[in-house]
């Protein structure tokens, strides 16, 4: 018996991810409000009766018992509060919102607050349950994200030199993380034309609240054309200030696949097997 009782918390938390430890063991790693993402042993999951398994899938809302262990805390108890059914039935609302954890996963590190991060992805992941517009969701949660992280892009004036960018003259730049003037786009040569629609949606998500931006009626072409310029956002700031190049290429794919793999021990959230899809094409002004 130990000399002292653990340290028990108590938290609520969105699973993000899982792997196998050991034999019957799995680590879950779970995004908190009040101690960011923390990894946490979950003892016998693997095991076929275990009481704590089906509570800590990835893509879960759970309230969760940790004890402080030396190294990484032991999960006692998993409640699940929202198993998200609506989105696991359906594949493309599955891909998207294993995209989202992906995300959370990558714009987080280990041990540190994430509060805001943590309430915009529980508040994205809700409102792709009840069936609102997927493009929405998360052009709204990436921005949000951007937002909370310190990474908030510059779609109105320039965001090498704060001038205002002439409408006639739209350009923009995944690096420096927005628009680009006429004058600044000598020293920005990756920087490549963006659509006047898609960044006037871009302004008002940015700007609206989500129930006003939710009126915005989003043509095919135009959700395309905002998702490419988003995905090539986030593929950029990550790899900037996480360098992490495994991000870069997930989000080139687009998690699509890997979605529904009950099984799928090192982590549902990882859409490395999934087939490529044809995404969108690189700016070749890159290598200029
Ligand atoms: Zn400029």
């Amino acid at each position: 018996m130990p000399a002292r009782a653990p340290r028990v918390t108590r938290s609520e938390a969105v699973v993000i991810r899982h792997r196998r430890f050991g034999d019957s063991d799995r680590i879950v790693t779970l995004l908190t409000p009040a101690r960011g993402k923390i990894d946490a042993i979950a003892k016998g999951a693997l095991r076929p009766r275990s009481r704590l398994a089906g509570h800590l899938e990835p893509l879960t809302h759970a309230e969760v018992l940790l004890a402080h262990g030396r190294n990484l805390d032991i999960i006692t108890q998993a409640q699940t509060l929202e198993g998200f059914a609506t989105i696991r039935d359906d594949l493309d609302r599955l891909s998207l919102a294993l995209y989202l954890l992906e995300l959370a996963d990558r714009f987080t590190v280990e041990h540190a607050e994430a509060d805001a991060v943590y309430r915009l992805l529980l508040i994205a992941l809700l409102r792709l349950a009840r069936g609102d517009g997927e493009q929405l969701v998360a052009r709204s949660f990436e921005l949000g994200l951007l937002d909370a992280t310190g990474f908030r892009p510059e779609w109105r004036d320039c965001a090498a030199c704060g001038e205002p960018v002439s409408p006639d003259a739209l350009a923009w730049s995944p690096l420096a993380g927005g628009v680009i003037c006429a004058a600044c786009r000598g020293s920005h040569p990756e920087a490549g034309p963006i659509d006047a629609s898609v960044l006037k949606v871009l302004r008002y998500i940015q700007q609206e609240p989500y129930e006003e931006a939710a009126r915005v009626r989003l043509t095919p072409e135009l959700a395309s054309g905002l998702e490419r310029v988003m995905h090539e956002l986030m593929r950029a700031m990550a790899e900037r200030d996480l360098g992490s190049a495994r991000f870069l290429s997930e989000v080139r794919q687009t998690p699509r696949a890997a979605a529904g793999e009950e099984d799928a021990e090192d982590s549902a959230a990882v859409a490395a097997s999934a087939e490529p899809l044809p995404a969108y094409t690189e700016p070749d002004s890159r290598n200029a």
